[in-house]
């Protein structure tokens, strides 16, 4: 038998199980490394996804593998910690146990760090037929499509075929959506204008619609404006104050009554908690997170937590919740790591106190902007300070150097390079008319 396994499996310490990888999960397993805990990270999938970049990936400046890291890689060096790739699909607090598609895992001190979905709603037809950007699968899939989308262009069988297959609609106005846009006004500009020279460029459109009176409405109004300028700047076309009532693969309708043709919808416009059944007592309506204390620890539980996207914690100016960042979700699982560490030397646990870093968006080359306390920064410098921040977040040196020459090679050469339709991108079967006609309630 494997020596580590057994290693692993006869440590006489108070077993942690860990639901998720991602910012929160990650943080926790590295600080919990070496402590008197046997920690076991359940995910369904078997890397580490940098969620910043994804989009990136969606715009092919950077490969998959860039922004990945398996997770067997980080887990090798850590004698207390194992991994084991499955789809967690309940919980049984009753017995302490965890549900998988792969059998049932006992747990001592359970912790849900499952991060958030793209919520649609309720909203089945959009579901179906709009892009979403929340895995690399799916950023895959928006590659394709793009890509597709050109090449079906060109058997447009006249220009308003053609503009339907060059239309993109990007839903949501946050740093997600205005971060496509950019990088889409950028391949405009650069790919097809050059290597699609039977297109008429300009007949690409790039729209940009939210609900609000301003894009990157949680930032600082200086922010949005210059967000906003650089936008027009580049040829999106930003649609504000707009709300998106039904798209069926082809046509837009807005609540106005007004309508658009397009091949490709992107939805960012919002998300909610990735919740786990068997947990629905702590679980917020509406918020679709559950709610916790000020150790993380699920309202009404013992031994269950929740962090990052997926926890909903009321503290000080936050009082509906951290905002749905990394760096909640990173300083959460610094401060439970902490009190796992107290709590084995018989110690209380102390309570949890966001620190607001700011926040920072690109929009295009040279053009992104950073809002820290109250300091505003724009241009150049504040998209240097995006391009650092993200690097030096990379889990990996050599996801960061990837990242580092992909950049190079696409900012010197003005090109946009992975374009290889490779998995081509099938849109789901429809959904019912049935399904349509009556969407669950949320
Ligand atoms: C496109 C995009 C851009 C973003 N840009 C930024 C940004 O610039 N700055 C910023 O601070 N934040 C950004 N965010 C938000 C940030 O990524 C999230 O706040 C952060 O990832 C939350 O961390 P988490 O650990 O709670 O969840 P996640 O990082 O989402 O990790 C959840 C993990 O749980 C796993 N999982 C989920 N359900 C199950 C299950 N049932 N069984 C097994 N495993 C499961 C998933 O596979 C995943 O690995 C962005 C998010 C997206 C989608």
């Amino acid at each position: 038998m494997n020596k580590a396994r057994t290693e692993y499996d006869a440590l006489p310490y108070p077993k942690v199980v860990v639901v998720g990888g991602g910012f929160a999960g990650l943080e926790l397993i590295r600080r919990l490394n070496g402590a008197p805990y046997k920690v076991l990270l359940l995910d369904k999938q078997n890397h580490h996804c940098f969620q910043p970049l994804l989009y990136q990936v969606a715009t092919a400046s950077l490969g998959a593998d860039s922004i990945a890291h398996p997770f067997r890689r980080t887990v090798a060096p850590m004698p207390n910690v194992a991994f084991r790739m499955c789809m967690v699909t309940g919980v049984d607090p009753a017995r302490k146990l965890v549900l998988t598609d792969r059998g049932e895992v006992q747990y001592d001190i359970l912790v849900i760090a499952s991060g958030s979905t793209t919520n649609f709603f309720g909203d089945r037809r959009m579901e179906q037929e709009a892009m979403q950007l929340k895995s690399i699968s799916q950023a895959l899939d928006i590659r394709s499509d793009f890509l597709q989308d050109f090449e079906a262009a060109l058997y447009a069988q006249d220009e308003a075929g053609q503009r339907r297959c060059l239309n993109f609609i990007i839903v949501g106005g946050g740093p997600t959506g205005v971060e496509m846009a950019g990088a889409l006004a950028e391949i405009r500009r650069t790919v097809l204008k050059r290597e699609y020279r039977e297109l008429d460029s300009e007949r690409m459109q790039i729209w940009l619609v939210d609900s609000n009176e301003r894009v990157l409405k949680n930032f600082s109004e200086k922010s949005s404006s210059q967000a906003l300028r650089y936008l027009k700047e580049m040829g999106v076309s930003v649609k504000l104050e707009a709300r998106v009532a039904s798209y069926n693969g082809e046509l837009v309708v807005f609540k106005d009554g007004s309508t658009m043709e397009a091949n490709t919808l992107l939805w960012a416009a919002g998300v909610k908690g990735a919740l786990i059944p068997g947990l629905e007592n702590a679980a917020v309506p509406k918020a679709d997170r559950y709610a916790v204390d000020r150790t993380n620890q699920l309202n009404g539980f013992t031994d269950v937590f929740a962090l990052g996207d997926v926890a909903l914690m009321t503290e000080g100016k936050w009082e509906r919740g951290h905002p749905q960042v990394a760096q909640a979700a990173i300083q959460q699982a610094e401060r439970l790591a902490q009190n796992l560490l107290r709590r084995s030397k018989g110690l209380p646990s102390e309570d949890f106190t966001y620190t607001d870093k700011g926040s920072m968006a690109t929009i295009g080359r040279y053009k992104a902007v950073v809002d820290a306390g109250r300091l505003h920064l724009g241009g150049l410098i504040a998209w240097l300070a995006w391009m650092f921040v993200h690097l030096m977040a990379l889990v990996g040196y050599r996801n960061r150097l990837q990242v580092l020459m992909g950049w190079a090679w696409k900012y010197m050469s003005w090109k946009n390079t992975i374009r290889l339709i490779i998995r081509p991108y099938v849109r789901n079967a429809t959904v019912t008319e049935q399904e349509v006609a009556s969407p669950p309630t949320v």
